[in-house]
């Protein structure tokens, strides 16, 4: 990670700047003076993946330092959690994360990490609908007949994820359990590549965010059953809601927020939360952002506190609907 790429030189560089009698308590007047790194935590291509080089660009230019975005892949995004986890925390190392971090600690029996107690937060980004997609192929054309196969196919129809605890993991196991069915889960280390299959044929079902599945829904390279959301995506004005579609209980939304470990300087965090709420106001993103069916979060819960607030009522809501259906952490 980066703290430990950093050249010898500048490193008692910084001890010398953090020890110096004119460097305020807890640190970060200088910060930053190097490279930041922002871990994402599934493959390189999708949808957390785009969200995040949307959003580099201008903190970067805020912040006055270039932003490195670095893909650590692996076990739905808890590799890279507890690889940032661990990092020192001094905000060159920073996680973009998504619903999964709340989900996590009721999915995984030995996490390695806490969501709420080794991250400080930094500020939510952007929530995203979610929409049911199908091989091009796939025969049924309604979310009802999609229901219909699967069971005709005695469970034998393939599942997409990014691994237990993803976003397509767990709007997956709703859709199931709002269908009444059971498809066979084929895990990937992120849902960009599990798109190429998808169109490729070789995995029959994914349930993704808009902001990965858009160009191929448009392309007419998938097949598309609804959005999860209560209204209708206004970039994808074809496709059904979950409700219209007759499953209203398959709702399901996407949030990211950024993170740092626990212990960064408050100061520090803060200056990456204005560079954040800079990079939410920046038109360009804005329009990046609505062409890929999502939008920034206001810019007040694009903070600490709203972050933090957001963390631990999903953490409690998760913990019990995943109790309630009985899967167990593995
Ligand atoms: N959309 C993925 C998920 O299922 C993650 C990703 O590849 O960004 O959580």
């Amino acid at each position: 990670m980066t703290h430990r790429m950093i050249p010898a030189l500048s490193m008692i560089a910084l001890v010398a700047a953090c020890s110096s009698p004119d460097a305020p308590a807890g640190g970060g007047a200088d910060y930053p003076d190097h490279n930041i790194t922002i871990v994402v935590p599934f493959s390189a291509g999708g949808p957390t993946d785009t969200v995040t080089r949307m959003i580099a660009e201008p903190m970067a230019k805020s912040l006055g330092a270039e932003i490195v975005v670095q893909n650590v892949e692996g076990a739905g995004g808890t590799v890279a959690a507890g690889e940032v986890a661990r990092a020192e925390p001094d905000g060159y190392t920073v996680l973009m994360h998504h619903i999964g971090m709340s989900t996590a600690p009721a999915l995984y029996k030995d996490l390695g990490y806490s969501p709420l107690d080794d991250f400080a937060t930094v500020g939510l980004v952007t929530e995203v609908p979610m929409t049911v997609v199908a091989r091009p192929d796939l025969p049924p054309a309604t979310l009802a007949e999609l229901t219909a196969y699967v069971k005709a196919e005695q469970d034998t129809v393939t599942l997409a994820n990014a691994g237990i605890g993803a976003a397509s993991h767990l709007c997956g196991l709703l859709f199931q359990s709002a269908a009444g069915v059971k498809l066979q889960e084929v895990p990937y280390q992120g849902t960009g590549p599990a798109l190429t299959d998808l169109v490729g044929g070789q995995v029959d079902v994914m349930c993704d965010q808009t902001t990965n599945t858009t160009g191929q829904i448009t392309a007419g390279k998938v097949k598309t059953y609804a959005v999860t959301t209560p209204e209708r995506v206004s970039s994808l004005p074809e496709v059904p809601t979950t409700t219209e579609a007759g499953m209203p209980q398959l709702q399901f939304s996407v949030w990211h927020g950024l993170y740092v470990p626990a212990g960064t300087p408050p100061e520090v965090a803060g200056k990456l939360s204005t560079a954040l709420q800079a990079a939410l106001a920046d038109q360009a993103v804005i329009d990046q952002m609505a062409k890929l069916g999502t939008a920034p979060v206001d810019a007040a819960d694009a903070t600490p506190e709203a972050h933090r607030a957001r963390l631990e009522e999903q953490t409690t809501t998760w913990a019990k609907v995943i109790a309630d259906a009985g899967v167990q952490p593995s």
